[in-house]
């Protein structure tokens, strides 16, 4: 559930677009997850959960406070915050990888960086898989990491 807007939001369109150009087949919005996760990647284990700042409080110059309905939005980015966390917890305990993709890291120059270090993890990961490593702790990438 991380609709900024409607269903196929630009920063979505721009990592299945190079994970698809990289080889990597994927479900999307996958419905036998909790919470209907972006993109997943069997092959790899691993999830892509991409963020609206606004919406999910990154806490970046995106995440900005509106100057009314306080309150409503106060109430919504919590339901929001919460939900993102029960996700990740629940993908992570059935132990797959998670990759959090923050919509400010795809914008302007940034994109470039970004979608290589994901197509990298998501290289790396799958090579693990292939060779049968079980990690106990499943990995987790954050870009940018969420400014407290
Ligand atoms: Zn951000």
């Amino acid at each position: 559930m991380s609709r900024i807007r409607g269903k196929d939001t630009l920063p979505e369109i721009l990592v299945r677009k190079r994970l698809f150009s990289c080889g990597w087949r994927f479900r999307v919005c996958d419905k036998r997850f909790k919470g209907k996760p972006d993109i997943v990647i069997p092959k790899a284990k691993t999830i892509i959960d991409i963020r609206g700042c606004f919406w999910h409080r990154h806490g970046c110059k995106d995440s900005t406070m509106p100057k009314s309905n306080i309150a409503f939005w106060m109430e919504k980015w919590s339901k929001n915050v919460k939900r993102d966390h029960r996700n990740e917890a629940a993908w992570r305990e059935a132990g797959w990888n998670l990759i959090i993709v923050w919509q400010c890291a795809l914008e302007g120059a940034k994109t470039e960086r970004t979608l290589e270090r994901i197509c990298a993890n998501v290289e790396s990961w799958a090579a693990e898989c292939e060779a049968g490593r079980i990690r106990r702790i499943p990995h987790r990438m954050e870009v940018p990491r969420t400014v407290k």
